[in-house]
Parts: structure tokens; sequence; C-alpha cells
């Protein structure tokens, strides 16, 4: 068994490439739980969703959010009702977040309606949100405006001055125990090449998940979301840099030298490996690491199976 730490896009990429060589009841996933919204009266949480349609094989893999062929005819309807559309969602994806926002009116944990919905859907990879609690990416903007991160970087399409990014309520959050099971329990554990402030931060400094890491930490293994001085997409560079980071593999290795011992960057950053052994420790791998298709994910899954072997 393997368990991902995982946001809603780069990790999902690299799931992709394990899922062409591994049964999917081989593969746990603990997605990150800080994206979640309450928009539209519904409870909506954007990675975990990301994943349940990945493993059910209707994930719009272009976009990495929402199901294949979906149709916006209630967020057009909701627009004419006077609410503001700018987070799109779909009329089936709708369903998912009709029925856990009905689930946790009845009083049942994210983990549990995650649980339902998996089971419901046929999954058969186990997924646990990284919270029970609710968590929350916060960004406080340069003129004091304290926002959700979806509407600084939806709404706003990252545009908005920012100053700081903070997660409420992580510090007493709790993680439901069958994903700190799985840390203990799996063969190894991987951090997927997600975004390092709002997407595996959120995960890895959870108390409980933070502990089970650091313990276990021979038997876990990072990779890059940065080639060069680049992420692949999303605002992981802006965020970065308003945190004080530079945007490096580099940067990212000291962040997550306490929770991994192996840590992967792409081949074009070789020259990284001496510094970064250096700085922390860590052992560092290189492989091709930019996901243009499953088969480079595919890649990079054999080889890390094949590392495991020694771990
Ligand atoms: P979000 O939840 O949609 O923000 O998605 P994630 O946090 O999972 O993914 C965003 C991060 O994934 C960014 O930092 C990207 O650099 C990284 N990423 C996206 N595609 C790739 C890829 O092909 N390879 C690697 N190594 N990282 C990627």
């Amino acid at each position: 068994m393997i368990t991902f730490l995982s946001g809603g896009t780069g990790t999902p990429k690299l799931i992709q490439g394990f899922r062409d060589i591994i049964p999917d009841n081989q593969i746990s996933i603990i997605a990150n739980s800080a994206d979640d919204i309450r928009i539209y009266g519904l409870y909506v949480s954007p990675d975990i969703d990301t994943i349940i349609y990945l493993l059910c094989n209707i994930l719009d893999t272009e976009k990495f959010w929402g199901i294949k062929g979906d149709t916006f005819h209630t967020l057009e309807f909701l627009g004419n009702l006077g609410y503001e559309t700018w987070f799109k969602i779909g009329d089936k994806d709708f369903s998912t977040h009709i029925f856990r926002t009905d689930q946790i009116k009845k009083g049942k944990k994210l983990s549990e309606i995650t649980e339902k919905i998996r089971s419901n859907l046929k999954i058969k990879s186990r997924i646990f949100p990284s919270s029970d609690t609710h968590i929350e990416t916060r960004i406080i903007t340069s003129v004091g405006d304290d926002i959700h991160f979806q509407e600084f970087w939806v709404k706003g399409r990252g545009e908005i001055e920012i100053d700081k990014v903070y997660i409420k309520n992580i510090r007493d959050a709790k993680t439901p125990k069958m994903a700190l099971q799985s840390i203990d329990d799996d063969q190894y554990v991987i951090i997927g090449p997600s975004n390092p402030i709002t997407s595996i931060g959120p995960i890895i400094n959870l108390k409980q998940i933070k502990s089970k890491l650091v313990k276990n930490r021979q038997r876990v293994i990072a990779i890059s979301p940065i080639i060069g001085n680049s992420p692949i997409s999303g605002p992981t560079a802006r965020l970065m840099k308003t945190e004080g980071y530079v945007v490096s593999p580099v940067e990212i290795a000291k962040m997550y030298q306490d929770v991994c011992d192996t840590f992967i960057i792409d081949i074009s950053d070789k020259e990284l490996i001496n510094p970064i052994e250096r700085e922390t420790g860590l052992t560092v791998l290189t492989a091709n690491i930019l996901f243009k298709d499953t088969t480079v994910a595919k890649d990079l899954a054999t080889m890390i199976l094949n590392k495991g072997k020694s771990l």
C-alpha cells in the first residue's frame, strides 16, 4: 500500500501514473481539506472531489477539477437568482456537494462522508480528508482584507496584492484516525508535487500528521512541484515569495526535510543534488517530473516502486 499526500493538480497527475501499474486498492490518499469552502449554501471540498472524480475515471483532466463533459445550467440559473457565480460548479458536480452538505447537517464528519461517497461510487482506493476539523487557507491582502484562498485565486484570478497566507484553525485540528494509521502502516508515503503553501503545507503542518511523518520519515518520499525557478502551474511562486521563500527545489527540500528522507527533483536540476543533500541531509534522486502525459508519471511511479524495494 502507498499513501499519497495530495492537493488537486500535481499529485493527482502522479497518481494517474501509479494507477497504470498498481491496483487502486493499493492506494490511499490523504487529500488537503484546507481548500474547502462554503458556497451557494453548500460545503465544497475541491481537492477531495478531484481525487474522487479521478478514481471514478470521470475527472475533467484538462482542468483537473469537475466532471468531464459536465454542463453548467444550475450555476447559470443561480446567477439569474442573483448569486455571484465565480466559483464554477457543474450540474453533476453539484450532486456531490449536496450529498456532503446534507450529511454534514446530519452530524457526520468529513471523513465519514468521504468514506460513504467512496463506497457508494465503488472506489477501491482509500480517501481521507487531511482534517475532520474545518481548516481554511486564508489570505491577508495588501489592504488588510482577510479572504478565502478561493477568493484570491478563483474570484480574483490571483491578481490581488497580498501580504500573508495563513491556515485558519490548523493548531488544534484533528486528523481522521484511519489517515494516521495509513501513514504508520503503508509501505511508503509520497508527498506529491502539490502546492507547498496551500496543499502540502496544510497537511504536513497538522500536528498529528507531522508527528507520524517524522516517526516514519525513512519511508517518506517527496517530489518537487518546482522545476528550475518555477512551479508548473498555479499560484505557488506568488505565495512562496509572499511568505519569504525563494522559489526553488532547494527551498522545497528545506520545507520538507523533517518529514521525509528522499527528495525527487527534475533531471534538468541535477546540479542541485549536492547543495540539497548538503543543506538538508536528504537523499536526492532525479527523474523526469514534468508530467506532460501519463507515461511520464508512470515512469516516475515505476522508479519509486523499484526504490521502494530497498526502503
Ligand atoms: P491545487 O490544489 O489545484 O492547487 O493543486 P496542487 O497543489 O495539487 O498542485 C499545484 C502544484 O502542482 C503546483 O505547485 C505545480 O507546480 C505542481 N504541478 C502541477 N503539474 C505538475 C507536474 O507535471 N509535475 C510536477 N513536478 N509538479 C506539478
